[in-house]
């Protein structure tokens, strides 16, 4: 079973998939991280983010990896041709960058290639921006979470303090939010949009422990059982 949770940056995707996939017993992918991943790539080689065909071949020969902490049923390490870039894919530097990165077709194409053959094997909850609409259409459960902008950047912060690692100055923060929403939304290959059976979720105002008891309620109404 597939569970896809899409929605724009900051809207706590990866916090509410991470702990609906642990309290249902799934596994969990980051489509976002492997964008990211293949925009570290390409700054780390010099490519330049116009170089559409370049950035292509990147997506289509680098070898991105999830590993497990011992005892965290919950893949948190990134790896891209087996060096470890789990902090290195959310510096503000690529924050500015992935949105170019994800907007060309043929990256697109390659990493959705892969996020299929990673969701066919078994029951995964799978976050992205296009994860509803096209990587997995036929998922049997679909949320579309979303939070006003503020409060996406307000989370942002708190989180990139957390880790100690991107921006921490909330305008910038924002504004980063707002030009990704932008282009994200507005790029040719799969913009990102509710599917049309997609649950719609404003997490503004919720907090997330309630999104998450929502999103596992729904599924056990899909015939999951906990
Ligand atoms: O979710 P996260 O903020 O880590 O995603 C980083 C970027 O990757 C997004 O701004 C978007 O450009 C891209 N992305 C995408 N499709 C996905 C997941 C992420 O285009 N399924």
């Amino acid at each position: 079973m597939i569970i896809a949770i899409d929605g724009p940056s900051g809207a706590g995707k990866s916090t509410v998939a991470k702990a609906v996939a642990k309290e249902l017993g799934f596994s969990c992918l980051d489509t976002g991280a492997m964008y990211r991943a293949v925009a570290w790539r390409a700054l780390h080689d010099g490519v330049s983010l116009e170089d559409a065909e370049a950035l292509g071949a990147i997506a289509h020969n680098c070898t991105i990896n999830f590993r497990h902490e011992a005892g965290d049923p919950v893949p948190r390490r990134v790896f891209v041709d087996n060096v470890e870039v789990t902090n290195d894919i959310r510096t503000a530097e690529i924050d500015r960058s992935v949105s170019a990165v994800s907007a060309v077709p043929a990256v697109r194409q390659a990493l959705v290639e892969q996020q299929r053959r990673i969701g066919m094997q078994g029951n995964y909850v799978v976050e992205g921006r296009d994860i509803g609409t096209a990587v997995f259409p036929e998922a049997e459960l679909k949320v579309f979470l979303t939070a006003s902008a503020a409060e996406r950047a307000h989370r942002r912060v708190a989180q990139n303090e957390r880790r100690g690692v991107g921006s921490t100055d909330y305008a910038e923060v924002l504004a980063d939010i707002e030009r990704r929403d932008a282009i994200d939304s507005s790029r040719d290959t799969s913009p990102l949009k509710p599917a049309p059976d997609a649950v719609q979720m404003d997490s503004t105002g919720r907090t997330i422990e309630q999104v998450i008891e929502r999103i596992c309620a729904l599924a056990q109404e899909k015939g999951v059982h906990v």
